[in-house]
C-alpha cells in the first residue's frame, strides 16, 4: 500500500493523510467545483477532480472516485466518514475494481447498515436490547398490543435509519396508529425503505458508545467508551472519553458486550458499537457504525493509539499489535464540534466566509480543521468547521482546557457553536456528569447566550470607565479587553 486515495473532503480528509504521510504512504485527494482550493487538496501529494458541487456529483460517484484510483495508480481507499463509508455496493465495486477498501468487510456493512439486522446479529450473543419488536412491522395492530405490552411512551425507528432522522416518539395509545403512517411514509422517503420498529423510550438516557477494532486474524479490541449524550436534534455536538458515569466493572462489561457485537459479523477495521444507557445504568445496544467516527480522536487522546494508522495496519493484512490488557485509560478528553450554525436559531446552518479564523494552541489542544481565514463553507456539504478537541490530565482539567480554547478561537462571520460550548462546560450539571441526552432541550435557550453576551458586555464598559479614570493597571487591562474581544468576535 503505497497510495492511498481518501474520498471524502475537509478535516477527516486532512487528518487521515496526516497520519498516511507519516507512515511513508502517498496520498491522493479528490475534490468537487466547491472544493478547489481546498486544505485537503493543497495537502495531499496529488488531486483529482471529480465533478461538479452537490456531493451526488463527486463525493458520492462510486465510478468518479475508482476511476481517481486507477488515473493516480492509488491501491487503496480510505472513505472517511459519511459520503460513501458504509455503502456495501460501493465497498464491492472497489474490491471487484482490485483495490483495497480501508474498511470492514462489505457483509459487516450489509448488516449493520440495517438496525434490524444488526440487532439480530448481536442476539447471538445475547447482548441487552431495548425491549421492542424484533422485527420489521407489518401488522399495526399487532405492533400496537406490543407497543402497550412494552409500555408507552415507545420510539418508531426506521430500520435504515441515521443521523438521527427517522424516528418518532409516542405518548399513548391513541396516537399509534397515525404516528406508524407519518412515521412508515418518512422512512420510505428519506431512506428509500418503510420498514419501521418500536423500541421503549428511555426516559433518561446516555449515550455510550464503545470504541472497537479488529483485525483478519480474529483478534478484537475495544478502546473504552466515549459518552456522546449532549445532542441537538438527535445529533451529536460535544463527545468525551471516557465518560464520568461508568463504573470499572461496567465499563468491563459494555467493552465485552462491543467486543462480542463485532464477533457477530467477523468485524475487521475500526468500528462504534453504540449503546443507550438508563439511569441505573442499565444499558441496551442501538447499532453499529462500520467507520471511523467523527469523535474519534477523543479515544485517540486517551489511549495514545492512532486509530487511522491502525485501519491502514489492519487493511495491509497485520495482527492489531496490542492486546485488551495493554490499553488503559490515561486523562480525559473532550470534543466540541465547531459548526457554522446559529445555537440560537434551533441550531440551523448559517453560510458565509471566515472573516477571522484564529485556532486556540497550547498544551493540551488539538484543533481538526480544513478551514483557513478568508475561506467560505461551501453549502453544499456538513457545516462542520472544526473540532476542537482538548485533553487534561482529568475531567476539571479537560473541562478548565476547553473553555479556555474556546475564549482563544475567533471566528467572525459566521455564527456558529463555540458560545454553546462554553454554556455547556460551565452548566452544574455538566460538570457534575449527570446529564443525559435531553441536556441541551432542557437547559439551553438563546437567552443564556444572550445573557454571557451582555456580561461581557459590562465587562467591556467597566475597563472603558477605568481607562476614562485612569486608573490603569496595563497588564490587567490588556488581559481583559482581549478576552472581551475574542468574545465578541464569537
Ligand atoms: P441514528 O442511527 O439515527 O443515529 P440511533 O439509534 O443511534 O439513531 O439513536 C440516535 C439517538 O436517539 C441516541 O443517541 C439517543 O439520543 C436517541 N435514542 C435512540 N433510541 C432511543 C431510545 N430507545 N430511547 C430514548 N432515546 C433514544
Amino acid at each position: 500500500m503505497h497510495k492511498i486515495l481518501v474520498a471524502n473532503r475537509g478535516e477527516i480528509a486532512l487528518r487521515i493523510m496526516r497520519s498516511a504521510r507519516e507512515m511513508g504512504i502517498k496520498t491522493v485527494a479528490v475534490y468537487s467545483d466547491a472544493d478547489r482550493n481546498a486544505l485537503h487538496v493543497r495537502y495531499a501529494d496529488e488531486a483529482v477532480h471529480i465533478g461538479k458541487s452537490p456531493s451526488n456529483q463527486s463525493y458520492l460517484s462510486v465510478d468518479k472516485i475508482i476511476d481517481a484510483c486507477r488515473q493516480s495508480g492509488a491501491g487503496a481507499i480510505h472513505p472517511g466518514y459519511g459520503f460513501l463509508s458504509e455503502n456495501a455496493v460501493f465497498a464491492r465495486q472497489v474490491k471487484a475494481a482490485g483495490l483495497i477498501l480501508i474498511g470492514p468487510s462489505p457483509e459487516a456493512m450489509e448488516i449493520m447498515g440495517n438496525k434490524l439486522s444488526a440487532k439480530a446479529a448481536a442476539m447471538k450473543y445475547q447482548i441487552p436490547m431495548v425491549p421492542g419488536t424484533e422485527e420489521a412491522i407489518t401488522d399495526i395492530a399487532e405492533a400496537k398490543q406490543r407497543a402497550v405490552e412494552v409500555g408507552f411512551p415507545i420510539l418508531i425507528k426506521a430500520a435504515a435509519g441515521g443521523g438521527g432522522k427517522g424516528m418518532r416518539i409516542v405518548e399513548t395509545a391513541a396516537d399509534f396508529e397515525e404516528q406508524m403512517h407519518t412515521a412508515v411514509s418518512e422512512a420510505t422517503s428519506a431512506f428509500g425503505d418503510g420498514s419501521v420498529f418500536i423500541e421503549r423510550y428511555i426516559a433518561s438516557p446516555k449515550h455510550i458508545e464503545i470504541q472497537v477494532l479488529g483485525d483478519n486474524h480474529g483478534n478484537i479490541v475495544h478502546l473504552f467508551e466515549r459518552d456522546c449524550s449532549v445532542q441537538r436534534r438527535h445529533q451529536k455536538v460535544i463527545e468525551e472519553a471516557p465518560s464520568a458515569t461508568l463504573t470499572p466493572a461496567i465499563r468491563a462489561k459494555m467493552g465485552k458486550c462491543a467486543v462480542d457485537v463485532a464477533r457477530s459479523v467477523n468485524y475487521t477495521g475500526a468500528g462504534t458499537v453504540e449503546f443507550i444507557m438508563d439511569e441505573a445504568l442499565n444499558f441496551y445496544f442501538l447499532e453499529m457504525n462500520t467507520r471511523l467516527q467523527v469523535e474519534h480522536p477523543v479515544t485517540e487522546l486517551i489511549t495514545g493509539i492512532d486509530l487511522v494508522k491502525e485501519q491502514i495496519k489492519i487493511a495491509r493484512g497485520e495482527t492489531i499489535s496490542f492486546k485488551q490488557d495493554d490499553l488503559v485509560i490515561d486523562g480525559h478528553a473532550i470534543e466540541l464540534r465547531v459548526y457554522a450554525e446559529d445555537p440560537a436559531n434551533n441550531f440551523l446552518p448559517d453560510i458565509g466566509t471566515l472573516q477571522t479564523y484564529i485556532t486556540p494552541k497550547g498544551p493540551g489542544v488539538r484543533v481538526d480543521d480544513g478551514f483557513e481565514q478568508g475561506m467560505e463553507i461551501p453549502i453544499y456539504y456538513d457545516p462542520m468547521i472544526a473540532k476542537l478537541i482538548v485533553f487534561g490530565k482529568d475531567r476539571n482539567e479537560a473541562i478548565e482546557r476547553m473553555v479556555r480554547s474556546i475564549d482563544e478561537y475567533q471566528i467572525t462571520g459566521i455564527t456558529t457553536t463555540l458560545g454553546f460550548g462554553k454554556f455547556v462546560m460551565q452548566h452544574d450539571v455538566f460538570t457534575s456528569g449527570k446529564f443525559d441526552t435531553h441536556f441541551v432541550q432542557e437547559y439551553f435557550t438563546p437567552a443564556v447566550l444572550q445573557k454571557a453576551n451582555e456580561d461581557e458586555a459590562l465587562i467591556a464598559a467597566l475597563i472603558m470607565q477605568q481607562l476614562l479614570n485612569g486608573q490603569q493597571e496595563v497588564a490587567l487591562i490588556t488581559q481583559e479587553s482581549n478576552w472581551v474581544k475574542n468574545r465578541k468576535d464569537q
